[in-house]
């Protein structure tokens, strides 16, 4: 047994991460072989885990750490950890909120800019030889059109703040107005969809909102309207969103998260109409340092006082 206390670890963070939280503790890799046999030994001394988006931490790796009392999680966003059942054993939860906004907000918004004015598909063209034997087609103005913010929260808000720059208007759909903001609010997704030049998914992933981006709300959206999904794939429909491009149904598409990351569908690959990234938005050397600190906080506010420093409510 070790007089340090032992972490469990759901999944590799970035090198200085993973060494700075093996300076504050023992640490139970779940993803090696070492790791795993320390669980098996020791996994019932363990009251804290680090967690990430990028690393499912199911029911069955919480059942290896029967008396855990906290995990704290790298990221704002949470959906891969089961909170179902980290709330049914009582066990705190803590993110990464704030740090994060403006990066994300950023990514958001170079979608927007680049799937209504093309830029990549324009370098694309260029560098294919094409421009002069060719003309690149008209494409859409951002200034001045009507952002829809699917989950206007921390980053939501960021994003408006970008999008007034562009003098748009805003409008939002949450599951309730936000008395802080003067935005148009549309109590139906579908409305917001039908009102909106170009939808930015920015609300959180889990059950309560898969799949709310369906077939219907991309109707609403329209042939000259745009998508753009910078929260989790999970809240898209990404089959009716494939046919929606194909028939025409909405104009186009920015994604930075997928349904099953990181197979991104193929059919998706060869779309001028559709921009991708390979789930970026908060990966800016100062942003996921800042992430990496704030979780690292909450592991040594739990080791030193049994409470997290920015818990969640579950
Ligand atoms: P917040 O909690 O601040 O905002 C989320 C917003 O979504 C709230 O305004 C909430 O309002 C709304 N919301 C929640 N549930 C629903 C629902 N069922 N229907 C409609 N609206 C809903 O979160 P953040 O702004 O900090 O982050 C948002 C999400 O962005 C994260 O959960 C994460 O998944 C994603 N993200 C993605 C990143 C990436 O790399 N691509 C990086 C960082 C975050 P209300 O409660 O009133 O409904």
């Amino acid at each position: 047994m070790s007089a340090r206390p032992l972490v469990l670890q759901t999944g590799p963070i970035a090198p200085w991460f993973d060494a700075r939280l093996a300076e504050l503790a023992d640490v139970a890799p779940a993803w090696t072989e070492e790791g795993r046999a320390r669980l098996s030994a020791e996994g019932a001394t363990i009251r804290l885990a680090v967690g990430s988006a990028l690393h499912r931490f199911d029911a069955a790796l919480m059942d290896r750490v029967p008396n855990l009392r906290a995990v704290a999680n790298f990221g704002v966003g949470y959906d891969s950890t089961d909170t179902a059942t980290l709330k049914a054993r009582g066990v705190a939860l803590s993110n990464t909120p704030g740090v994060l906004d403006d990066c994300v907000a950023d990514l958001a918004f170079a979608l927007v800019l680049d799937v209504m004015r093309r830029t990549v598909a324009g370098d694309r063209f260029v560098r294919a030889g094409r421009w002069g034997p060719e003309r690149f087609p008209l494409t859409t103005r951002v200034s001045g059109k009507r952002l829809g913010v699917l989950g206007l929260g921390r980053i939501g808000k960021v994003l408006a703040r970008r999008a007034a720059g562009f003098d748009m208007a805003i409008g939002y759909h949450n599951r309730r107005p936000d008395p802080s903001v003067d935005f148009l609010f549309h109590d139906r997704l579908v409305d917001l969809a039908t009102w909106a030049d170009v939808l930015v998914v920015l609300c959180p992933g889990g059950e309560a909102t898969r799949g709310i981006v369906n077939a219907e709300v991309l109707a609403a959206l329209g042939p000259r309207s745009y998508l753009v999904n910078v929260a989790r794939g999970s809240v898209v429909d990404e089959a009716a969103l494939i046919a929606a491009l194909e028939s025409g149904a909405i104009a186009g598409a920015g994604l930075d998260v997928y349904a099953d990351e990181p197979n991104v569908p193929k059919a998706l690959w060869g779309r001028d109409d559709v921009v991708l990234t390979p789930h970026v938005a908060s990966a800016t050397e100062e942003t996921r340092r800042a992430m990496g600190d704030l979780t690292l906080a909450n592991v040594e506010s739990f080791l030193a006082t049994g409470r997290l420093k920015t818990p969640v409510a579950l």
